[in-house]
């Protein structure tokens, strides 16, 4: 069972990137990726829980891309933690989410909302963490406002609310290039989901193939069977490997480990095409 997209509380899973790997193994899952949102300062800690579990961890990231002023998520695979171009660009998106998140808070505070920038910080656990919509999602349920994060976005922190604020955000096709020139692999990650906006269409998907995209998932439980068929189509007519995943985040979605997986034959591909660098552990 392989699972290629999960969060840990290094960014906005609820789960420490140890207990996100025992609870993998326990649900039967063989290959991990650990993919949290612009940072990988979950990943020696999820390394020795892996080897700790005998399961196989790839190590990766979410990047929080933009593309005409949408947001676009792109996974990235394998790459060198260390390349100085993609981990600046990491950097400025990971420091501006705190600004962003704080001028969201203030808005919201400003409307009556009963909620401070120091509750939102009570609920993010010590250490780096890439901060999110989901931590203030959380500082609203402990006020009592929402009873989880599903309610709090669907009312309040969806991209289209009036309280919406955007962060700091790479290119998309730069992202895609500067993953390649990181020896990492670029999957776009939920395509053409049902709730979210459109953020990309085939064309756009065309481009960041020529760009060096390799990947798209199409298993995942925010495309319906339509967007599945379209992203395998896709993928077939731009030479795409296809993946799926949970993008589990512990508590924090109902999203359960192992929902939707990707095949050992596109788990090569992937491992193929990375440089080497930073090798799925086995
Ligand atoms: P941000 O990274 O701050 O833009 O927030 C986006 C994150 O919010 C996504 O990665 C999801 O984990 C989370 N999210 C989006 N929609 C929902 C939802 N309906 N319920 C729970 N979490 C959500
Ligand atoms: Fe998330
Ligand atoms: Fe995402
Ligand atoms: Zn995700």
């Amino acid at each position: 069972m392989i699972d290629l997209h999960t969060h840990s509380s290094r960014s906005d899973g609820t789960d420490a990137p140890a207990d996100l790997i025992a609870q993998a193994a326990e649900a039967g899952v063989t290959t991990i990726a650990l993919t949290d949102h612009d940072t990988t300062a979950g990943w020696v800690e999820a390394a020795a829980s892996a080897q700790r579990h005998g399961i196989s961890l790839m190590r990766g990231a979410e990047l929080s891309t933009r593309h005409h002023r949408r947001s676009v998520h792109l996974l990235a695979y394998l790459f060198d933690p260390d390349d100085a171009d993609l981990a600046e660009e990491m950097r400025r998106t990971r420091e501006d989410r705190g600004p962003r998140l704080r001028r969201i808070v203030e808005h919201m505070a400003a409307d009556g909302f009963p909620i401070a920038w120091e509750d939102v910080l009570a609920q993010v656990p010590d250490g780096p963490v890439s901060l999110g919509r989901p931590h203030l999602a959380d500082a609203l349920v402990a006020k009592g406002v929402a009873h989880d994060r599903s309610e709090v976005f669907a009312r309040w922190l969806h991209n289209g609310s009036a309280f919406y604020e955007p962060h700091y955000a790479t290119a998309t096709v730069d992202a895609v290039r500067l993953v390649r020139a990181a020896g990492g692999v670029p999957v776009i990650a939920h395509p053409f989901a049902v709730r979210r906006q459109r953020a990309v269409d085939g064309d756009d998907v065309a481009m960041l193939a020529d760009a060096g995209l390799v990947g798209i998932e199409a298993d995942h439980r925010d495309l319906d069977d339509a967007g599945r068929a379209r992203a395998r189509q896709l993928a077939a007519d731009l030479d795409l490997v296809v993946t799926g995943s949970s993008d589990f985040h512990g508590d924090g979605k109902p999203n359960r480990l192992g929902e939707n997986t990707t095949s050992a034959e596109s788990l090569a591909r992937i491992e193929a095409i990375s440089s080497g660098l930073t090798p799925v552990l086995r």
